[in-house]
């Protein structure tokens, strides 16, 4: 295991302020971990599997191997990469499907990949790969990118990277490993099989939400969870900081701004108690 969370997988981090020779996303988690610790912080690395809230407010936090007992909890479970649901999506994991470029992508080398999705992980990803791959083939599903222009302006210029626009993936084919993907144009209707050595997925994110399912929150459909400008979920004691939370702008230095507010809030909430 290691400190933090989807930051981590990324290659380089170029849009916190501070770093303008930017910084690796793992060494930028590691940082993390290290200032905290020199404050103080205890970190334990486990799997949260439930966490309850007891009649007299305290919160019954359960890992494999604890249970932890706290008047407070500020939840920063982050997301983690969609599934898009495909024929063959499941069955090539780890065969040529992928939903982390830093993990996976040096073992693509001179290789044709497929990369789905328009947002800004897509198009960040895609460039990264092009380090490793001969071609990368961005297929999204709409005329234009939801990506920032910047990363837009990056790609598009790339002389290793391709576009299909307004197409999706219909499926993945291959025998032991990834070898075609289907698309489709959406404007024609027309199906077109293409050689690839690898399909990495970038649709979106879930919240990491599940452990709280006996816990009464106020979510979105998709599971975000809504809280006040504190960062106050609506029980007492608990407060969401992150990209989990509802908010206009999913970036490392919205979660490290959450994260302050939470902090600050839960200290007022044990002090009033
Ligand atoms: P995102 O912004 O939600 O983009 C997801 C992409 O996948 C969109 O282009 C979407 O298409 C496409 N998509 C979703 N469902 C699909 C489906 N069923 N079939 C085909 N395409 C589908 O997600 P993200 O790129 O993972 O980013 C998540 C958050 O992290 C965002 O707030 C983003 O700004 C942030 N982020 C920031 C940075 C950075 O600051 N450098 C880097 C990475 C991520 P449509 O566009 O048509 O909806």
């Amino acid at each position: 295991m290691f400190s933090g969370g989807q930051i981590a997988t990324t290659d380089i981090l170029d849009n916190y302020p501070g770093f303008p020779e930017s910084i690796s996303g793992l060494d930028f988690g590691q940082a993390l971990e290290k200032q905290s610790r020199k404050f103080g912080v205890e970190i334990f690395f486990e799997q949260v599997a439930e966490l309850a809230l007891k009649q007299d407010g305290t919160f019954l936090t359960r890992t494999a191997k604890e249970t932890y007992s706290t008047r407070v909890v500020i939840l920063a479970s982050g997301v983690n990469p969609r599934m898009l649901g495909v024929p063959g999506e499941k069955e090539f994991i780890g065969r040529g499907v992928s939903y982390c470029a830093t993990c996976d992508g040096a073992f693509f080398q001179d290789s044709d990949l497929l990369v789905v999705g328009g947002g800004d992980a897509a198009i960040e990803e895609a460039i990264y790969l092009t380090r490793f791959a001969r071609k990368v083939m961005i297929v999204h599903r709409r005329d234009e990118l939801r990506a920032v222009k910047f990363l837009q302006e990056k790609a598009v210029s790339h002389e290793k990277i391709d576009f299909f626009f307004s197409h999706i993936l219909k499926e993945i084919k291959g025998h032991n490993n990834v070898e075609i993907a289907i698309l489709e144009d959406l404007v024609t209707k027309e199906e077109k099989q293409i050689k690839v050595d690898g399909v990495f997925f970038y649709v979106g994110h879930d919240p990491n939400t599940s452990f709280l399912k006996d816990i009464s929150l106020s979510l979105t459909p998709g599971g975000f969870i809504k809280t006040s400008e504190k960062m106050e979920t609506g029980v007492p004691g608990l407060y969401a900081a992150g990209d989990l939370r509802v908010k206009p702008l999913r970036q490392v230095i919205t979660a490290a701004s959450d994260g302050a507010i939470a902090a600050m809030a839960a200290v007022n909430f044990l002090e009033e108690l």
